[in-house]
């Protein structure tokens, strides 16, 4: 389901090509290919790379005004154009692409989804769902993944959820070379950013206050056991 709906919400937005030497799709690419080799390699050392049957990555930047990015299961990524505003460099965009990535790895998705059908669908099976009533099936997904406001209200990620996201979302940006602690930076721009009359997306799913930031410092000395800095880097 989820590869069918990523082919079909890059057809319905405009994606920038990473062909056209478009530094941001490129940052995109690069960062997510990062990412993605430091949770193979972690999943490895863990004895979990089971886990990964069946991610086939992908990383697409979609134009748009939306402040927002999600990972749908399987690997599938999209981060909007008008997050990087609030991102500003390369290391805040692994420590967001780090937090969501883990919410596919995790499976809370699936855990919205499924409640989700229990209270939308009378909880039916998703095969049955998806045969009777596609598009209802469809809202629930895209919602359980917290993807686009035209589907109806976003749900957020419950607490416990969001804590699992940072703390292994930092270990994973760490393992890529990106330093964790610009995550207090950026969780503190992005709170600045909700303060104007329109709550950016990312954050009606993934609220903030200051127990996340206090949280984010406590998970510091952990996430920075992980930490390889990049020596070979090319510049930014
Ligand atoms: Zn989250």
């Amino acid at each position: 389901m989820a590869s069918d709906q990523y082919k079909q919400f890059l057809t319905a937005n405009k994606v920038v090509s990473q062909s056209s030497g478009n530094k941001d799709a490129e940052m995109v690419r690069r960062v997510g290919q990062r990412i993605a080799n430091a949770i193979t390699i972690y999943y490895t050392q863990q004895g979990l790379s089971a886990e990964l049957e069946g991610y086939k990555w992908e990383y697409n930047l979609v134009d748009s005004k939306e402040v927002n990015a999600w990972c749908m299961p399987g690997g599938k990524i999209v981060v909007y154009t008008g997050l990087l505003p609030i991102t500003q460099n390369e290391t805040a965009l692994a420590i967001v692409l780090g937090h969501e990535i883990t919410h596919a790895l995790a499976k809370h998705g699936n855990e919205r989804m499924s409640q989700a059908m229990v209270q939308q669908l009378g909880g039916a099976a998703l095969s049955v769902a998806v045969a009777n009533q596609p598009a209802e099936t469809q809202s629930v997904f895209m919602n359980a993944y917290g993807i686009g406001s035209n589907v109806g209200a976003l749900l957020p990620f419950s607490r416990k959820q969001e804590y699992e996201a940072d703390r292994l979302g930092l270990r994973f940006a760490a393992m890529a070379g990106y330093d964790p602690r610009e995550s207090i930076a950026f969780w503190q721009r992005m709170k600045s950013a909700s303060g104007g009359n329109k709550t950016p997306e990312i954050l009606s799913t993934h609220p903030i206050d200051d127990n996340r930031i206090a949280k984010l410092q406590e998970e510091m000395p952990d996430a920075l056991t992980y930490y390889k800095p990049q020596t070979m880097q090319k510049s930014q």
